[in-house]
């Protein structure tokens, strides 16, 4: 699959096929179940499904929850560690229905629980899972109603565990908890001042916005030992950050939170959980470095520093392994889920050359781009390259000022234009490509048009320049030469994609197929099951996509079915959102087309179906339907 160097950000899930058709591993097994991208997209347009489309692989969802379970519980039986381990999904991460339900039907065995930051992520978790063995981690800012719910959910017989992020809520927990008669089992979010590194750094260290410091946590068992409560103290929990970068930081969090647990535990209070919060990273952009965007370190590494980390510091301060909690949502979703679209069109630089006769008056900028074209040769085209971006440059000053026509613009824009694509297919017999020359790929490339939005897709990709691996579904025997980023279909110059993972770091495009009539063209946006999924924004109200969920065909290793559609949000969802009223508009549009055949400026039978049309607009799916 290279140039998409997908063996190295796809954890084993993906690989092409004889077909040049991009397949999914549901096992990571060369020999085992497949799933050919192009037969599901081919089941999705049967069943008259317009993309683009989230596509849901659960079992590749089942085998991530499955992986995290089974890697901690061997480190754990190699160790000869006395603790076991418990995972809980921060459904924020993707608090999708169908998402969640996986992760606890997968985790069943394991007895992987949830874990909520919010009140209405709580009433999910009360509903969806009770599994009594499980745990429930209640983490984020809490108010009354949230300590209550969670003492509803102890009435029930659930683990479910009130972390406490700032010191106010002990006194909320002690007073609710006596007044609803419901024995609470308390966490405590420790402020490390381990600093997390990339993105999510600011979640730890002295200014985090969560966690006791030191003062307060000894504060803290105080208060509950005069309440007489020190036994509902059971978990000590922290959280560096998402994606960590590099096992370092998660070493040093592991020490500085073990010498917490163990000095409590050597004062007599045994805290039965130790919670390494999120922060497990995936490998974006496939690098295994300490980057923004991947990670130096694989679960296998993660779990076993976590473990012996932990287990050195117990045995040294002669106390009791306890439990270890991990909240890791991105390592378990973001495989996943992938986001496809279609190519809808393509821009290409000066892809309308005009013609470039000699007028006799031209201008001398015009001249000048016109000698430099003549005079182009392998031993000259840095020196030409160098003095056509200046006449380009001169060119639109002299037509801002009115100097130079529109026509002799477009003319030397054209010879412009010639001039770099013939130094282009001159680079290739350069021993060394000059840097300022390097440009010219990205100069030359083209834009392809797809049809979905940025801003709901890949809101990070925009907002805080995180790096999705992206590739075309098919073709993939074939050596893609056209130089692309993509653009999206808001009216947003933003909506666009211009990084993108090259053989050794970042380009800012991307290499696709040369398109070919009317073909289907279709590009995967991966990894987005983390986080994407659930954060996009509905700019120029383009809604949510469709989305298909898939699962392996039990009996057949390469067939699959489709489990599930929903529907995307249509035009009326979208503008209702908004405090619009679909019906008002519809009646709207009916008067004003009534006042029109009245008037006889439209007849009858066209009048009903262009409030037909109207209608049907309200109800359709808000992207391209091409
Ligand atoms: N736990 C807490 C408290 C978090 O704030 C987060 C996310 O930042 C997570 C768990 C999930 O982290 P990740 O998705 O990196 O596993």
């Amino acid at each position: 699959c290279t140039p998409y160097n997908v063996e190295s950000w796809g954890n084993g899930y993906f690989t092409a096929n004889e077909k040049g058709h991009l397949c999914v591993l549901p096992e990571k097994k060369e020999i085992g179940p497949r799933i050919d991208f192009m037969e599901v997209i081919k089941e999705i347009q049967e069943q008259g499904i317009p993309f683009p489309t989230v596509i849901r692989f659960h079992d590749i969802l089942r085998a991530q929850v499955q992986l995290l379970n089974i890697t901690f519980a061997n480190t754990i039986t190699e160790h000869g560690y006395q603790g076991r381990f418990y995972g809980v999904y921060p459904i924020k991460v993707n608090q999708m229905r169908e998402v969640v339900e996986e992760i606890i039907d997968a985790g069943g065995p394991f007895d992987h629980g949830l874990e909520a930051g919010s009140k209405s992520e709580l009433l999910a978790c009360l509903a969806y899972n009770d599994n009594s063995n499980s745990l429930t981690i209640l983490n984020g800012y809490k108010d009354e109603d949230y300590i209550r719910l969670a003492l509803l959910g102890r009435k029930l017989g659930r683990k479910i565990i009130i972390v406490v992020e700032s010191f106010s809520e002990f006194e909320m927990i002690i007073r609710l908890s006596k007044e609803m008669q419901a024995d609470p089992l308390i966490g405590i979010r420790t402020k490390l001042s381990v600093k997390g590194r990339g993105r999510w750094a600011g979640s730890s260290g002295d200014r985090a916005k969560f966690g006791l410091t030191c003062s307060e946590i000894v504060e803290g068992v105080e208060l509950l030992q005069r309440n007489g409560m020190t036994n509902c103290l059971k978990l000590l929990h922290f959280h560096v950050g998402s994606q960590i970068p590099d096992i370092r930081i998660v070493k040093e969090a592991v020490t500085e939170a073990g010498r917490i647990y163990a000095n409590l535990a050597q004062s007599g209070i045994i805290i039965d959980y130790f919670d390494v919060g999120g922060g497990l990273g995936i490998d974006y952009d496939g690098s295994k470095s300490t980057g923004d965007s991947s990670r130096n370190y694989t679960l296998a590494e993660y779990s076993a520093d976590i473990v012996s980390g932990l287990q050195q510091i117990c045995d040294e301060m002669n106390v009791p392994h306890p439990h270890i909690v991990s909240e890791s949502g991105r390592y378990i979703t973001a495989h996943h889920s992938c986001v496809v679209t279609n190519v809808i069109n393509t821009i290409h630089q000066a892809s309308n050359p005009c013609k470039t006769t000699v007028k006799e008056d031209e201008h001398v900028l015009l001249g000048n781009m016109r000698e430099s074209a003549e005079h182009l040769k392998l031993e000259n085209c840095q020196e030409i390259f160098n003095d056509i971006q200046q006449i380009k440059e001169d060119t639109i000053a002299a037509f801002r000022l009115g100097v130079i026509c529109l026509v002799e613009r477009a003319k030397i824009e054209t010879l412009y234009w010639l001039i770099i694509n013939r130094i282009d297919t001159m680079l290739a017999d350069l021993d060394f490509i000059p840097e300022e020359m390097q440009q010219i790929k990205e100069l030359k490339a083209s834009q392809y048009l797809c049809n979905f939005s940025v801003f709901q897709s890949a809101a990070d990709t925009w907002a805080i320049s995180q790096i999705l691996p992206i590739m075309p579904l098919l073709r993939l025997d074939e050596e893609p030469s056209e130089r692309c980023s993509l653009a999206d279909i808001t009216c947003d110059s933003d909506g666009k994609i211009t990084r993108f993972i090259a053989k050794d770091g970042y380009d800012q495009s991307l290499l696709l197929h040369t398109l070919q009539p009317d073909e289907d063209y279709f590009i995967g946006l991966f990894l987005t099951g983390a986080y994407q999924d659930v954060m996009g924004d509905m700019h120029n109200l383009f809604g949510r996509l469709n989305e298909v969920h898939i699962y392996c065909d039990d009996d057949d290793p390469n067939d699959f079915y489709i489990e599930e559609v929903i529907r995307g949000t249509s035009s009326q969802q979208v503008l209702a959102t908004m405090q619009y009223s679909p019906e008002i508009m519809a009646r709207s549009i009916k008067t004003q087309i009534d006042l029109q055949i009245k008037q006889g400026t439209v007849l009858p039978r066209e009048g009903v179906g262009l409030i037909d049309f109207y209608e049907s607009c309200l109800q359709g799916y808000t992207y391209l339907n091409i």
